[in-house]
């Protein structure tokens, strides 16, 4: 195999989808002058933020008109069931270029009350050259997060999709093409972490990195940039979610059923929201088991391209024989496997989980602090609030949680007591795009996506200071 290109295989059967270059660093250093060049021209950075927002609104249509196509790139691609990339994952990915189009020029800056014979201001002026790194469960969605506020702000864009989900981001780019952005503005680098994604790490000019990914190549961006040019960097990173039910949880009947089953299992698991750890009052433990393992088995497990699936495969060998290897390890230490906890036989070449409950897990096992990223949930009782939110806090991430209770009080005390940066409470949300959405502790780093903190990524303040003379 030709080391400078990377073969494209389907997770859900192994089969052939085409192949990428790598892009090198050589190219990674050409591009980010290319991109400087043109946001120095003004051709983007200097239009008014209205006309930056018609491309953008343009691009969003021709989204709309490609949607199944996308669609079809990222089913294939990523292994996601089709049904969930027409209804959700691309329309919201198309959602989110529309709203930071028509947020940027609704923005203003701050007039200071320095006073006197001084007029102070402040307003945020884009970095310039800005660059992201992707990871593989969110293709296109992940990248439309990033290129809306980026865009719409200014900046020329360096854009790396993860190394097997190359496709829906480079429909993405020729897409803005055709909707009139100019030339160099936007430009999609496949390629690999080791060369691609550090050669942009590493780069001089890039200004700011916005990452999202696992922990571990997080860390390593943060040094890179450290050691380079202190870009600014903002990361989005793994989790170990809980979903913790008060005792009286189940008075919310079948929509926590429904609830619980897609925090766990979106996407196979493969989703850093993922509710993968329940945590519930004892009194009710049994029966939320036995109601929740039942709804996981009847979730059906196949092809991502049949509209009817619900689970694909996970989205490649290695990653089943982790999740199956942490499955089989929790075993032997006296966890119960209630339900799934083996491959399903779907179609060679592919790797198919059953959706796992697990219960009967020691409170500080492996498996309840490590994001196993896999259709696989641990289930652990509490008897108070306070210990509750002991549990769900003895991890060393703090993306998000839900909380089922009908009470105000154990709602909101468990809201503020939860160590992450985003709770829901009476379903499983990551709430719509005027929210934001950012991890705490390893699952977070310098910033928000969603809303209009996003722009805080990919503009930087600047402080004007005048002074006026005479009366
Ligand atoms: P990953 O960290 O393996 O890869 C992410 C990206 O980083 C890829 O594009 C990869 O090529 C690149 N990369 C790898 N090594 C690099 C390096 N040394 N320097 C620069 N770039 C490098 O993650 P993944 O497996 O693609 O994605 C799954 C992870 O992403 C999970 O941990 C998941 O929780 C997380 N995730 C987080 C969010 C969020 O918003 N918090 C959203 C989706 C996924």
């Amino acid at each position: 195999m030709n080391a400078r290109v990377i073969a494209l295989r389907s997770p859900a059967d192994g089969s052939a989808l085409g192949e990428v270059p790598i892009t090198s660093e050589t190219e990674v250093r050409e591009a980010s002058r290319r991109a400087e060049a043109t946001y120095r021209s003004g051709v983007w950075s200097r239009l008014a933020p209205r006309d930056r927002a018609a491309v953008l609104l343009h691009l969003a249509d021709l989204m709309q008109r490609d949607l199944t196509l996308l669609a079809r790139l990222d089913c294939e691609d990523a292994g996601k069931p089709i049904t969930e990339c027409l209804q959700n994952d691309v329309p919201s990915s198309i959602e989110s270029i529309r709203w930071f189009a028509e947020a940027v020029d609704k923005q203003y800056g701050r007039t200071s009350t320095a006073g006197g014979d001084v007029l102070a201001f402040t307003e945020r002026e884009p970095f310039g050259v800005v660059a992201a790194i992707l990871p593989w469960n969110y293709p296109l969605a992940m990248a439309a997060w990033k290129v809306g506020p980026a865009l719409a702000a200014g900046n020329s864009l360096i854009l790396k999709p993860a190394d097997a989900t190359p496709r829906s981001v480079l429909h993405l780019a020729a897409l803005a093409a055709e909707a009139g952005l100019p030339d160099g503005v936007l430009q999609v680098l496949p390629g690999d972490g080791p060369t691609t994604g550090a050669a942009l790490a590493d780069d001089p000019i890039i200004g700011a990195l916005s990452f999202t990914g696992s922990t571990a190549t997080g860390r390593s961006i943060l040094t890179a940039s450290a050691h380079s040019n202190l870009k600014r960097v903002s990361l989005e990173m793994g989790g170990k979610s809980p979903q913790i039910l008060m005792d009286d949880a189940l008075a919310f009947g079948d929509e926590l059923i429904d609830g619980m089953v897609e925090s766990a299992f979106l996407t196979s698991g493969q989703n850093c929201t993922a509710g993968s750890r329940v945590l519930v009052h004892e009194s009710i433990h049994d029966a939320v088991v036995e109601r929740f393992a039942a709804a996981a088995a009847r979730l059906r497990v196949g092809h991502p391209a049949d509209p009817a699936t619900q689970l694909g495969p996970v989205i490649d060998a290695r990653s089943a024989e982790r999740i199956v290897g942490a499955i089989d390890q929790s075993r032997h230490e006296g966890a119960t496997v209630v339900t799934g906890g083996k491959e399903v036989d779907v179609a060679p070449g592919g790797h198919y989980l059953s959706p796992t409950v697990l219960t009967g897990i020691a409170p500080d096992a492996e498996i309840t602090q490590q994001e196993l990223f896999g259709p696989v949930v641990t289930i652990q009782s509490f008897r108070t609030r306070a210990e509750a939110i002991e549990h769900a806090n003895d991890i060393p991430f703090g993306l998000a949680a839900s909380v089922w209770t009908t009470r105000l009080d154990d709602a909101l005390v468990l809201a503020r007591g939860v160590e992450a940066g985003l709770i829901s409470v009476g379903e499983y949300s990551e709430g719509d795009l005027t929210v934001p959405f950012g991890g705490w502790k390893q699952s977070g780093f310098g910033g928000a996506e969603k809303s209009l903190r996003a722009f805080e990524q990919w503009t930087r303040e600047k402080s004007v200071w005048i002074r006026h003379r005479g009366a």
